[in-house]
């Protein structure tokens, strides 16, 4: 497997520090508003990567957060509370806010084929492992307490731009966006790790702390959540590339602080979509949304399609001229597959030869364009239907483009009986334990693209 680590700005081969183990961490979403097509952008990236992982047999644990108190309007912490500011737009509570968008993120991911990560956790929920963090930071000279915050000391580090590969005058917070001038900081580039001060006092969420009442800074909830549900060591850290500064770039600075030692070895940044505009906004312009798409007709998964078009480090312009030739492209395609019937039999060195193309462009980099042009040719190819019908599905367990979905059904009444038969027979032998008739059944239906499982529920079928 080959990825592009912005920490060396070099596509290198990926080696877990436990070869049986991926541990991957993605910066999950601020739920004050719903998620933009933009940031779906960076979560299809997320789940392909997973689902490589998992498809070259790596067993991925994948920890995300949901951001639901610290993120300030600017990165570089000034500003309000994003949360709050969409709990008074809404005359809603931060809580009420943080479900609702929480919610219809989860169905916007779901519509979009992206798995949800198996551990997703909400940085209003892990309080005490920011402050244990923090504690250390401040021990350890790392950190220092000023007009009621608590800031973390990038004087401290001679390598605090590593990630950026920037000049610090070329990167201070203070040329971003909506940024204010703080006094209190010792450098321009520190970063908040605790904030007590806030200018605005309706802040609703704040926690005791052993520097007083108040609420965490955006960085530390990635640093903390991470290190809670991986460990010490990580392996992949993804997000968008807006998030490399301040945001990844203050994560590496605590984390390793904290810790004493290299933290996380490979950063996937993906690229942004802008629309037509420039970049992408959810207060300007049209607030590109699913549930948008689908108000105009459109399948969300035609935009995952769009998305898989091209590689993740390339901008993409969002259009709806490019949205309407994806949604052309994808129904071909559907319809191509589903005219493939079950004939012919399953030629397993054939399906390979095809499946390995797949793989290496998708180990090189995702390059989920490439993975397209193999399964384009996988139909042209001279494969028997059953055989194509076999290596589509196989692909579609990363692509999740829901391809073949149409032919899994019309199984007729005949047929569920036969395969049903099949499996008795199957079954009485290996229980008179002559297993070559029990081999010899599995391949016949195999062969006529059933393909049968042993479970611990029993032997469950799937009809290609
Ligand atoms: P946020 O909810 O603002 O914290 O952002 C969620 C994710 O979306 C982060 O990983 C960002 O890097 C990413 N993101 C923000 N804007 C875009 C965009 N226009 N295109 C792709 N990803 C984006
Ligand atoms: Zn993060």
């Amino acid at each position: 497997m080959k990825l592009y680590n912005t920490l060396t700005k070099t596509v290198e081969d990926f080696v877990p520090y436990d070869k049986n183990r991926v541990t991957m961490y993605t910066c999950g979403p601020t739920v004050y508003h719903y998620a933009h097509i933009g940031n779906l952008r960076t979560y299809i990236f997320e789940d392909i990567l997973e689902k490589t992982l998992n498809y070259v047999g790596y067993k991925v644990d994948r920890v995300m957060n949901i951001t639901d108190v610290g993120h300030l309007a600017s990165d570089a912490d000034t500003g309000e509370d994003k949360m709050l500011k969409g709990a008074k737009r809404e005359h809603k509570t931060v809580l009420e806010i943080a479900d609702f968008y929480t919610n219809a993120f989860k169905r916007d991911s779901e519509k979009l084929n992206i798995t949800w990560p198996k551990t997703v956790s909400k940085a209003t929920d892990n309080i005490d492992e920011y402050i244990k963090i923090i504690t250390t930071l401040l021990e350890k000279g790392f950190a220092y307490q000023a007009g009621g915050n608590v800031y973390f000391d990038t004087s401290k580090l001679t390598d605090y731009y590593k990630l950026t590969g920037h000049k610090e005058d070329e990167l201070v917070v203070g040329v971003r966006e909506g940024v204010e001038h703080d006094d209190s900081k010792h450098n321009q580039a520190d970063f908040v790790l605790w904030f007590t001060k806030s200018k605005f006092e309706d802040q609703e969420l704040k926690w005791d702390s052993p520097w007083g009442y108040g609420y965490p800074g955006w960085h530390i909830e990635c640093s903390g959540i991470s290190l809670k549900y991986l460990g010490e060591y990580l392996d992949i850290h993804c997000g968008g590339v807006d998030n490399i500064f301040p945001h990844h770039t203050n994560e590496i600075a605590q984390s390793e602080s904290y810790l004493g030692h290299k933290w996380c070895n490979y950063w996937v940044h993906g690229e942004h979509l802008n629309d037509i505009n420039g970049k992408m906004s959810k207060s300007k312009g049209e607030f590109l949304t699913v549930s948008l798409l689908e108000e105009k007709g459109y399948d969300p998964i035609v935009y995952r399609f769009m998305c898989l078009q091209s590689h993740y480090r390339k901008v993409l312009t969002f259009s709806y001229d490019a949205l309407d030739n994806a949604n052309i492209a994808y129904q071909k395609l559907k319809n191509r597959i589903s005219s493939l019937d079950s004939n012919g039999s399953i030629d397993e060195p054939s399906c390979q030869k095809y499946l390995a193309k797949f793989k290496e462009a998708l180990t090189n980099d995702l390059n989920t364009s490439l993975a397209l042009t193999v399964l384009y040719d996988t139909l042209k190819s001279e494969l028997s239907n059953v055989s194509k019908l076999y290596v589509i599905k196989e692909m579609d367990k990363v692509l999740s483009l829901k391809l073949i979905e149409a032919n899994k059904q019309n199984i007729s009444a005949d047929l569920e009986q036969y395969i049903n038969d099949k499996i008795a027979e199957r079954n009485d032998a290996k229980k008179n334990k002559n297993f070559a008739l029990a081999d010899f059944i599995r391949d016949e239906l195999k062969d006529k693209g059933i393909i049968i499982k042993d479970t611990r529920e029993g032997t469950i079928y799937e009809v290609l």
